[in-house]
């Protein structure tokens, strides 16, 4: 580590204003490939521009000739458009609450990487050009010009920020420096500059249906072979559909669950719960993503996305919608929809039949989370465990960030897994609200990024790695699928002998089903026979 740093002790030479960005290999993900930007702006709606190839290594970014105007064109129309975005701008008393909440500035040790200088980065460009102060006092006032070494800070800083809002539940002014985050890469995707991890998942989602690009019959598909893999361990095949009219529930989850282990076990975790009930729904190929990658580019792409599961919803004529374990796609139902699609009118209140619970909470979105959904059959009595089907997992659960901040999803999970599995919690202040991210979400879970990743993951993988020593934790739970893909990586370098598995695997693992012809399972779903 070089430069000023709380990690090495060393003390900033020089104001932070001055300190430029350097870019080299590790330290930033690969900008957007040419075509796909290309792509995505010409859809209805979007507005991608600039779309070229280019590196954050070169000195010429290849902006436009106005691309100066064009940011702060951009600025005071969101100013104008989103209080909020107003009042983080003018009312931060820089206390420094937030300065260590960020696991980013906790695994590098980077100044920049505390919430109120990420914000910062922003709020000296809104005092040069929007405020009196500012634009009388200069940077006596903490006021700076736009230029292209300030844009660059930019793009390296909203890309070291998972968005996780960690950060504003210690703020006690409840400033969102996710939503500042948000700002950025939306007045970046102006002129061009963002990057390829985020843009292809989103310009896949909008042209397939789902982030890996699958087309309908590769969905299928996979979902197909998992069929197959539950009937081989459980003797129980899953009765399924696609695309089918007049279903009563359509079933939507990340398209990671159907195509990579360990979402592969979560996924065939719902097939069985469903078989096990008998519920009347059916698979999408279309709307094939649950996952919004439009969450951490710009409101106009979430906004989309979003909507592309309810025109499902609507064209197969379901009554309502059940959503997989999932992160953002979970954040943009409960923050972000009802303001910018409306209320999902077309679709009746979810009122599973098993037992038939009335989810009030879904009243607008008309949406359940599998997790809400499960809890309240194993409420009623409706599934039977045998527990012991898990004693080779002793497990703890990780709040992913989207569903315990954004939606507040912290009981039903819990409830679930003390029914499933012998787990425990880890350390308070990293669990529930106060949970730590993975350290690689919104869209940073690329692999040239690994170091960073590590780095932020570090304070998560360290709680974990409490409980294994203390109680021999050896599996993850979480409720969301790049949870799951990032936990992976960041169990394999600091806790190796620690596993990952979304929460319905555990419940699968555990269920006892009518008319089984269920082996020896040594590792649930996971055994291979
Ligand atoms: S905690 Fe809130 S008010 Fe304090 S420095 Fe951070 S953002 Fe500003
Ligand atoms: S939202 Fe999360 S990643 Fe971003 S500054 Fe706050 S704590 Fe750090």
């Amino acid at each position: 580590m070089q430069g000023p740093s709380l990690a090495t002790g060393a003390i900033p030479t020089m104001d932070w204003m001055d300190v430029p960005v350097v870019f080299k290999p590790g330290n930033y993900a690969y900008p957007a490939k040419a075509d796909k930007v290309a792509y995505l702006d010409s859809q209805s709606g979007l507005h991608f521009p600039n779309s070229r190839e280019w590196s954050p290594e070169d000195e010429d970014w290849k902006l436009p000739e106005d691309w100066k105007e064009i940011i702060l064109k951009g600025l005071k129309e969101r100013l104008e458009k989103f209080r909020s975005l107003k009042i983080f701008m003018d009312c931060c008393v820089r206390c420094g609450a937030c300065a260590d909440k960020c696991h980013f500035f906790l695994g590098t040790g980077d100044p920049k990487n505390m919430p109120v200088m990420r914000a910062e980065l922003l709020r000296s460009v809104y005092r040069n050009d929007f405020t009196l102060a500012g634009k009388i006092l200069g940077k006596m006032a903490g006021a700076r010009e736009m230029t292209a070494s300030v844009l660059k800070e930019w793009f390296m800083y909203s890309y070291q920020c998972t968005e996780c809002r960690r950060c504003s539940v210690f703020c006690p002014y409840g400033i969102d420096t996710a939503e500042v985050t948000m700002m950025l890469r939306e007045l970046l995707h102006l002129v061009g500059v963002g990057i390829n991890w985020i843009l292809e998942p989103a310009s896949n989602s909008n042209r397939t249906g789902n982030h890996m690009g699958l087309q309908p019959h590769t969905f299928k598909d996979n979902v197909e072979f998992l069929v197959d893999d539950v009937e081989n361990l459980t003797g129980i095949r899953p009765n399924i559909s696609f695309n089918r009219k007049g279903a009563e529930i359509l079933f939507i989850t990340p398209s990671a669950d159907v195509f990579a282990e360990p979402g592969l076990y979560t996924a065939m975790g719902y097939l069985t719960l469903f078989e096990a009930i008998g519920l009347d729904y059916t698979w999408s190929t279309y709307a094939s993503e649950g996952g919004n990658f439009g969450l951490f580019t710009n409101n106009e792409t979430m906004k989309k996305l979003n909507a592309k599961m309810y025109a499902e919803a609507k064209r197969l004529g379901v009554k309502y919608i059940i959503g997989g374990e999932c992160g953002h796609m979970w954040r943009v139902i409960h923050q972000y929809m009802d303001t910018m699609n409306g209320p999902a009118d077309f679709l009746e209140n979810p009122v599973p039949p098993i037992p038939g619970t009335v989810f009030e909470n879904a009243a607008s979105t008309k949406m359940v989370h599998i997790s809400e959904f499960t809890a309240d059959l194993i409420k009623h009595g409706k599934l039977k465990f045998d527990k012991s089907r898990n004693s080779h997992v002793k497990a703890t659960y990780h709040d992913s960030c989207n569903t315990a901040r954004a939606m507040g999803l912290m009981d039903e999970p819990r409830y679930i897994l003390d029914h499933v599995v012998d787990w425990v919690e880890m350390p308070e202040n990293t669990i529930r609200e106060q949970t730590f991210c993975c350290g690689s979400g919104t869209g940073l879970n690329t692999d040239e990024i690994m170091e960073l990743r590590m780095r932020s993951g570090l304070p998560r993988a360290n709680a974990v790695k409490y409980v294994r020593e203390k109680h021999d934790v050896n599996m993850l739970a979480c409720v969301c699928a790049i949870d799951r893909a990032t936990l992976t990586s960041l169990m394999n370098y600091w806790n190796p002998d620690v596993g990952v598995c979304g929460v319905t695997e555990l419940v699968a693992n555990a269920m006892v089903l009518e008319g089984e012809t269920r082996g020896e399972l040594d590792e649930g779903l996971r055994t291979m026979l």
